[in-house]
Formats: C-alpha cells, sequence, structure tokens
C-alpha cells in the first residue's frame, strides 16, 4: 500500500499507530543528529523526525523541496505541539523512506506567502496549485459546482452537452474560429455560449437542462475577463419570468447555504433596470449600502419619465450646471471634515482618464449646521441646503456632484459612489446582498452603424404589451442624434440580471418562440431573410414545429466563486487560467503551427506585420 493515511489526518488518538505516509518535502530543518520534515500533500501537512540513524542515510541521499517522498514510521506525542495546524500534536518518528521522486528547486516557494510574481506563478501553475491558497479556490470552485449541480437535479433539471464545434453567428463578441481539415474552406467556431442550443432542447421537450459549460469570446481583453470562461447555463420550458426568478434565486441561496453556510432566508431584492440607472448610475448596483444619486437635471434619456429636483440648482448662472445634460449628486456619510489636501485628491480622482470627469463640485454639510461649497459665489447657503436635504445628507454628510454629458456623468458618479464606500468600508467581502435586474431595454443604439442591436441577445421577447409597438415600427434611424425619440428605444424585455455585491453574476431572458416573432427580432436588428436563413435558418425552421414558451438563465461560474471567495479576480479560481493578453504563459499558448497543418488546411497566412 502506497499510504495508509493522508498528510492531514493523524491525531493524537492515532499515538502508537504504524502508518504509512507519502507526499511532498515542504521543509526541512535539521537539529544536530536529528531532521524534522514537514511533507504536504493536499490534505495537510505532518511533521516527521528522522533519528540518528536514519540521518546517515539522508546524508546519502539528501532531501530537497518538493521531493515525492514515502515514509513508514510511528505516530507519537509531540513535545513542542503545533496548534495551527490539525496534525499539530503529533508527529511521525519515520522507521524507514523512500525518495518516490526527485524534484528541481522549485522556482518560488510553495507557501501562502510565495515569492513568485504573477508571470512565474502563471508559468508554473502545476507548482503554484500546490499552494494552500489557491487549492482553497479550487476546493471552493468545486463545492460550489456541487451545490448547483445537486440543487438542479433536485429540480428535475438534466445536464444535457452541448457541442463545442458549431457554426458562425457573431452576435456581440467575436467568435473563435477552428478550420475544418475535411471540410477545407469552411470553419466551425467555438460558441459564446449554448444560447441556440438550448432553446432546440427546449422544442425537443427537455424542459429542465442545464450545463456547466466552457463558453467562448474572442473579446479584447478587458480586467478580469477570461476569452474561455464557464457558465451555469440553465433553460427552462412552460415557464414565467416569475418561475425563472424563484427557480433560480432558490439555486443561489442553496449555494450560499452549502458553500458558505449562509441562510440567505429574504427574498431577493428587485429593481427595474430603469431605477437602477436613476438611483444607482448603473445597472447593477451594489445595495450593501445606500448612497443613492440626486437627480439634479431634467432626464435627458431613456433611463426613466421620473420626475427630477432640476429647480435645486436653477437660476444661480453657474455655467456648469447650466449647460451640462446631467448633474448627479450622492452623499458622502460622515465626510464633511475633508480637508482641503482629501477633496483636492477626490477631484483628481474624478479627473482620472478612466472616470473621465472635469471636476468636482462638494457642498460640506458642517456638524454646527452650516455649509461650505466649493460653489458658494453661486449658491447661497439656503439653496445649498436645500440640495443638501434632497440628497438626504445629514449634517456632518459630504455631498459630491458630478456634472457632465448623461452617460459618462452617470458611469462616473456609479463608481465615485462605489469607491467611497470601499474607503469607508461599506463593501464588507463577507456581506452578501443579492438583487434582481428586471426589465431592460429589449434594444441598444448602435452608434458605428446607426443601427439597433440586442441589448442581451436576438433571441429575448420584448414585454408583450410592447410586441406591436416592435412590429409596427420601421427600425430605420433616420436621425441618429433623435434616436432617443424613436419608438425602439423605449422597449423593455423580458430580460432579468441577478446581481451580487455590485457585480452582475447572471443573466437571462423569456424568449421568442414564434417563428413570425423571430424574423421580425432579426429584421429589426438589420439582418435580411437571406442572412437569416443562412444565419439561424435551423432555430426559425424548429420553430414551426411545436416550439414551447421557454426562457432561461446563465450564471458567470468563475465570478460567482470569486466573490464567495471574496475575491476580485476570477482568474485565482481557474485551475489553468489566461493572462490579461489571452495567453496561456505555461503552454505559451496561442503558437504558430507547422507548415504542414497549414497545408492540410489548405491555408495561406497573409499576416499583416
Ligand atoms: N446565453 C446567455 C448569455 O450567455 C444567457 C441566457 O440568456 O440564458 O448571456
Amino acid at each position: 500500500m502506497f499510504r495508509t493515511h493522508t498528510c492531514g489526518e493523524l491525531r493524537i488518538t492515532d499515538k502508537a499507530r504504524e502508518i504509512t505516509l507519502a507526499g511532498w518535502v515542504q521543509t526541512i530543518r535539521k537539529f544536530g543528529a536529528i531532521t524534522f520534515v514537514d511533507l504536504r500533500d493536499r490534505y495537510g501537512i505532518t511533521q516527521l523526525l528522522f533519528g540518528e540513524e536514519l540521518n546517515k542515510q539522508l546524508e546519502e541521499n539528501p532531501l530537497g523541496r518538493e521531493f515525492v517522498l514515502q515514509v513508514i514510521g510511528t505516530v507519537s506525542e509531540r513535545s513542542n505541539k503545533n496548534p495551527n495546524i490539525p496534525t499539530g500534536d503529533i508527529e511521525i518518528i519515520v522507521s524507514s523512506f523512500k525518495i518516490l521522486n526527485k524534484s528541481s528547486v522549485p522556482p518560488f516557494t510553495i507557501q501562502d506567502d510565495t515569492d513568485g510574481g504573477d508571470d512565474l506563478r502563471m508559468k508554473y501553475r502545476f507548482l503554484d496549485l500546490r499552494r494552500n491558497a489557491v487549492k482553497k479556490n479550487i476546493e471552493l470552485r468545486y463545492a460550489v459546482n456541487r451545490a448547483a449541480r445537486n440543487y438542479l437535479h433536485q429540480q428535475g433539471f438534466m445536464d444535457i452537452e452541448t457541442p463545442f464545434l458549431i457554426k458562425s453567428t457573431p452576435e456581440g463578441a467575436r467568435d473563435f474560429v477552428v478550420p475544418s481539415r475535411m471540410n477545407p474552406g469552411q470553419f466551425y467556431a467555438l460558441p459564446q455560449s449554448p444560447q441556440t442550443f438550448k432553446q432546440l432542447l427546449m422544442v425537443s421537450g427537455y424542459d429542465r437542462y442545464y450545463q456547466i459549460v466552457k463558453c467562448f469570446r474572442d473579446e479584447d481583453l478587458r480586467a478580469d475577463r477570461q476569452p474561455e470562461f464557464t457558465q451555469i447555463d440553465c433553460e427552462m420550458a412552460f415557464v414565467e419570468q416569475e418561475d425563472i426568478l424563484n427557480m433560480f434565486e432558490g439555486m443561489v441561496k442553496s449555494i450560499f447555504k452549502e458553500v458558505k453556510g449562509i441562510d440567505y432566508t429574504e427574498p431577493v431584492q428587485r429593481m427595474t433596470w430603469e431605477d437602477a440607472m436613476w438611483n444607482y448610475g448603473n445597472d447593477k448596483p451594489d445595495i450593501r449600502f445606500e448612497m443613492k444619486l440626486l437627480n439634479l437635471k431634467k432626464a435627458s434619456s431613456v433611463y426613466t419619465s421620473k420626475q427630477d429636483n432640476v429647480a435645486l440648482i436653477n437660476d444661480a448662472s453657474f455655467k456648469v450646471f447650466d449647460e451640462a445634460e446631467t448633474v448627479l449628486a450622492i452623499s458622502v456619510p460622515g465626510c464633511a471634515d475633508y480637508s482641503r489636501k482629501q477633496t483636492d485628491e477626490l477631484t483628481e480622482w474624478v479627473k482620472r482618464p478612466q472616470i473621465g470627469m472635469k471636476g468636482l463640485v462638494f457642498i460640506k454639510c458642517n456638524t454646527d449646521g452650516t455649509y461650505k461649497s466649493s460653489i458658494d459665489k453661486f449658491y447661497n447657503e439656503k439653496k445649498l441646503k436645500a440640495i443638501a436635504d434632497a440628497a438626504n445628507a445629514k449634517a456632518g454628510d459630504l455631498v459630491l456632484i458630478l456634472a457632465g454629458a448623461e452617460e459618462r456623468t452617470r458611469k462616473a458618479i456609479s463608481e465615485l459612489r462605489l469607491e467611497m464606500a470601499e474607503r469607508w468600508g461599506l463593501r464588507k467581502k463577507d456581506e452578501f446582498k443579492l438583487l434582481w435586474v428586471l426589465d431592460f431595454p429589449l434594444f441598444e443604439y448602435d452608434e458605428e452603424g446607426n443601427r439597433w442591436v440586442a441589448r442581451h441577445h436576438p433571441f429575448t421577447s420584448p414585454k408583450p404589451s410592447q410586441i406591436e409597438t416592435m412590429i409596427n415600427n420601421n427600425p430605420a434611424i433616420n436621425n441618429a442624434a433623435e434616436y432617443l425619440k424613436h419608438p425602439y428605444a423605449n422597449i423593455k424585455a423580458n430580460a432579468y440580471d441577478m446581481v451580487l455585491n455590485g457585480n452582475e453574476i447572471g443573466g437571462g431572458s423569456i424568449r421568442i418562440y414564434q417563428r413570425e416573432l423571430q424574423e421580425k427580432m432579426f429584421a429589426a436588428l438589420g439582418m435580411d431573410k437571406e442572412e437569416q436563413q443562412h444565419k439561424f435558418g435551423f432555430l426559425l425552421g424548429a420553430f414551426e414545429y411545436g416550439a414551447p414558451p421557454h426562457g432561461g438563465i446563465a450564471f458567470g461560474f468563475d465570478r460567482l466563486c470569486a466573490i464567495l471567495g471574496g475575491s476580485e479576480s476570477i482568474r485565482d479560481f481557474i485551475a489553468f487560467p489566461k493572462n490579461n493578453a489571452g495567453r496561456d504563459v505555461m503552454l505559451d499558448a496561442p503558437s504558430t503551427i507547422d507548415e504542414r497543418q497549414l497545408e492540410e488546411l489548405q491555408i495561406r497566412l497573409n499576416l499583416k506585420n
């Protein structure tokens, strides 16, 4: 037998037992005639004691870090106990040992606080994975996987695999393509998601489908994106939106319970997309804290038809506000005593290119009841107080105001809101707050092509009450500057996102299931009949054979794991991730291929540089 126990298993109750262990050498400490070795495996660390006799053998066959070692010995009580590890009460008095394999000196230490930089650890990811800190993440990932499967299985979902070599129908992100040797000049694409397959499975009658599945998107990699990532992909037939929301908040709560022991008993909050944009400036608000936006201008966008507090900033001849498309404020609790240096620093923060604002206006609501502001010249104390009151500011709070173009300003204030909450410790890693964001717009305006694109994807259905608006209006946008006035701008979809602590963790929709409506949708997106047939003929055809009403959702599995693990980075939760440039530095991929391979594929390269 290779081993009788693991390195995390033995306790004082095993005292005097004859055991065999196998594992990797973590550390070697020589004390005169005896040597201590920490032996590590996936389960833990056990201290080994090599006595005088064996030390001679060790001199002939010296051990090194990460050597693979097998020992036979007796469990003994340690005189110098280590309360920090579960095996800390015992050690193994080694009677014989065998070096199963040697190791080169590892390029970094296999410890929680390693000396290895990111690149080095990625190059030697198989060693990095030995570290406890990484192993914990991989274990958590498996726990989330198991919890999701358990729940979905109990609910009658079937895991059905769908193909990876499919047809290229890019919408949104670019496809990764794979040349076909047997069909020269033709290419497969790797799926961006199994979307159309899961819908076809609904047509086939498998009314509860799921898959924990790889998706591939050839996007420019923004921070913390991976070209291949994993989704918990789900679809149900004969359901309404409400059924889906209930089913999948059940899944996430069940994952919380199984993985983190958290009883998330309260119902998941819900918010319309319009309210999210209006009150928080983005569609995935972190609702662990309030700090809602105060809108100080007439709504100039599709976000809402809501009233605003426009009167509060009028009649002051303050050009910055008067000329801005949007003026937005937040109140930050307890920051009225910010020094000049601190407000200057915040101003610099909003001016950074990532935020892109020209400046920052502030109102200090002093505890003595006075108001001090960078715009004192234009607004007297009464007016400042009125703005501060409207922003829900109390004595001691600091009101921050941004003004500028709608999209940019809304995005900037939502970033500023998160930044201030971060500084105030309001974004606690161990607090989890779920939110459904509902009623997303069906379309998005694509400036470049002066056309409509699907906000979610082209299979998402409009709100039933707005189907007529979609069908009866010409999608053409005659005046690009006025696209917001086009009836399409206001059509909402039966689409929903699940948000966790300010991160979108899942998104889905109720689908179109009638051929006619699907054709209309494709047409609205600028696809003529021929293109529709070429790209999606299979789906349109399937809709003619009894397609049931259906809908679904997909969760970003990597992201969900990262948040549950209290980390910002999904890479930490993927066994073999790619770097920010989409490279696998361990494999050195992507890479060139042989001339012979190219020849077989009948492909000639035409590299531009
Ligand atoms: N396939 C969609 C996505 O990947 C999710 C869904 O609609 O179910 O975003």
